[in-house]
């Protein structure tokens, strides 16, 4: 499977406007960060985690040709806010793209793009998609998917684990019943908003933590802000933990 981290970036993203400070005055490149999201490529198909306010900028950086199927980790605006610029992924042939979310989830999406998914509003120039909610483990397109229930802050989000990957984004806990399904991870994407504390998030100390114990062969750092200066705090971090950017690509054997 083909991965590739379309967006790291937290909420605002990076550079955030207005700031001066170094890391959003920048030349690095690893230092652009767009708002959180990842595509997996397996046999022709592409699954696509989250429509990130930034799908559209991604969908031509990338060149995405297709998109078979979304899943969504939860509503925040930063994770939903592009589902418009999936109009160009519906197939001609008229068949509705799925999208797999959980029950409170959908239930958010259908009230917050009621446009989207009203009966009603049938001829509106619109995306033409179908929303599955996500209970147990599922088969997408003949790759494992299990959906994770995470904490984030007072709140969940999903997490996702498809094969020997997982992605584990806005998080500031992992209860149990989700790190018994992370055991030999061949990639873990987890959240690691910055430095100094959150209370929704993970910070960086907080998601190495967790990563020494799902020991994965390879952890990427995602949902990163403007604390992080990619190749001058890369240096501190623990041997197979980095920090993700912004159209990275990782080839991942599916055994
Ligand atoms: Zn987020
Ligand atoms: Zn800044
Ligand atoms: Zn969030």
């Amino acid at each position: 499977m083909k991965v590739t981290l379309l967006g790291t970036g937290t909420s605002t993203g990076v550079p955030v406007p207005g700031c001066d400070c170094p890391v959003c005055r920048s030349n690095d490149p690893h230092n652009r960060r767009t708002r959180c999201s990842l595509l997996i490529g397996y046999r022709g198909k592409n699954i696509l985690i989250d429509t990130a306010t930034d799908l559209r900028q991604q969908s031509l950086r990338e060149g995405i040709k297709r998109i078979d199927a979304v899943l969504y980790t939860h509503t925040h605006a930063d994770h939903i806010h592009g589902i418009d610029d999936l109009r160009p992924f519906n197939h001609r042939d008229g068949i509705k793209l799925p999208l797999y979310a959980s029950a409170d989830a959908v239930q958010a999406m259908r009230q917050n793009f009621r446009y989207i998914f009203s009966p009603q509003d049938e001829k509106l120039y619109r995306p033409r998609l179908v929303v599955w909610t996500v209970g147990g483990s599922f088969s997408l397109f003949g790759l494992p998917v299990t959906p994770l229930r995470l904490v984030h802050g007072s709140g969940c989000s999903t997490g996702y684990r498809i094969g020997p990957i997982a992605y584990l984004t806005d998080c500031s806990a992992i209860p149990q019943a989700a790190r018994l399904q992370l055991g030999n991870l061949k990639l873990l994407i987890l959240d690691a908003l910055r430095f100094r504390p959150h209370s929704a998030h993970l910070n960086i100390a907080g998601a190495i933590a967790e990563a020494e114990r799902i020991n994965a062969a390879q952890t990427l750092l995602t949902h990163l802000s403007h604390d992080v200066d990619h190749d001058r705090h890369a240096q501190g971090l623990p041997v197979g933990i980095d920090f993700a950017f912004d159209g990275q690509t990782l080839k991942i054997m599916v055994d």
